[in-house]
């Protein structure tokens, strides 16, 4: 068995994964303290209760933020203002099977492509989208980390210029366009009197007739084509899924995407890969942090 943890900025959730990447307890506990010492106990606190039921082999963490796995160092952790907190390390201490400590979603990704919609691949991208957009790049079997142990950070990929500047400071990045932020926003600058508060409502008017809704849409499409087709061309993956709160509108904007990403292939004699809806939604977070481990 392994307990994973997917640390988010207000609630720590948890589970027990078997084998088979089940779940077979799965709970959360809001975030009373969040400085790195009382999410640590937290975290012990979970284990040791957990261990007396199960024996667990290994530990994960799956964190919002910029992660150095093999240092098992949290670089940056905005929601929780933490700096260069050596996570594995403090759990160290009080833990002792195998910890590994990474990038939410870079666990999201190892999940689906272990128990989810790209079971069996070996060159594969997940791309969340939510507030912003996030991913794992899992590359000839390897998870993409990069030098720094920090890589794949996908979402800040420069596509464009945009209306608005992106939270890193620059014009342009792919999230600002392909996310649940980006649709609301383009939206309601498009139909100010009557704005949005969610992404859900942007797909609701546009498949009630809502012209705007469409253009917002049609944009948001346009220009997370671009980015899937950069990311053919960086990675070659042999699927990508899309995940995060967005991929509930899949199949209202698939068709529509997957013309875009024709239109802009390098290539019509190479084989492109298929891009699917991911399967295992919000567990994706604890299961893959269970297997941080997988494609090291
Ligand atoms: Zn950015």
């Amino acid at each position: 068995m392994r307990l994973g943890f997917d640390l988010g900025g207000t609630n720590l959730a948890y589970g027990i994964v078997d084998s088979n990447g089940a779940l077979l307890v799965q709970d959360g506990i809001p975030l009373v303290e969040k400085n790195p010492e009382a999410v640590v106990e937290l975290m012990v606190t979970i284990y040791k209760k957990m261990a007396e039921q199960f024996e667990i082999e290994k530990v994960g963490i799956g964190v919002p933020g910029i992660v150095s796995q093999r240092e098992g160092v949290v670089v940056i952790l905005v929601n929780l203002h933490w700096r260069m907190v050596p996570l594995e390390a403090m759990l160290k201490a009080h833990i002792h099977v195998p910890i590994q400590v990474g990038n939410d979603a870079n666990a999201a990704c190892i999940a689906e492509v272990l128990f989810g919609g790209m079971a069996g691949y070996q060159d594969a991208m997940l791309l969340t989208l939510g507030t912003g957009l996030g991913g794992g790049v899992i590359s000839g079997g390897k998870l993409l980390l990069g030098s720094h142990g920090a890589g794949g950070e996908l979402g800040h990929m420069v596509i464009a210029e945009n209306e608005y500047a992106c939270n890193c400071g620059r014009n342009g990045c792919l999230e600002t366009f392909a996310s649940a932020t980006a649709l609301i926003k383009k939206y309601n600058m498009l139909n100010p009197e009557v704005p949005v508060t969610d992404a859900k409502s942007v797909f609701d008017r546009m498949q009630n007739g809502d012209t705007m809704a469409d253009e917002t849409v049609d944009w948001f499409c346009e220009h997370f084509a671009s980015g899937i087709v950069n990311f053919y061309n960086l990675f070659a993956p042999e699927v990508i899924a899309i995940g995060g709160g967005v991929a509930k509108a899949f199949p209202i904007f698939e068709s529509r995407l997957k013309h875009k990403v024709q239109s802009r292939l390098f290539s019509k004699d190479i084989h492109y890969g298929n891009i699917v809806a991911a399967k295992l939604g919000n567990d994706a977070g604890i299961i893959g942090a269970a297997y941080l481990d997988a494609f090291l």
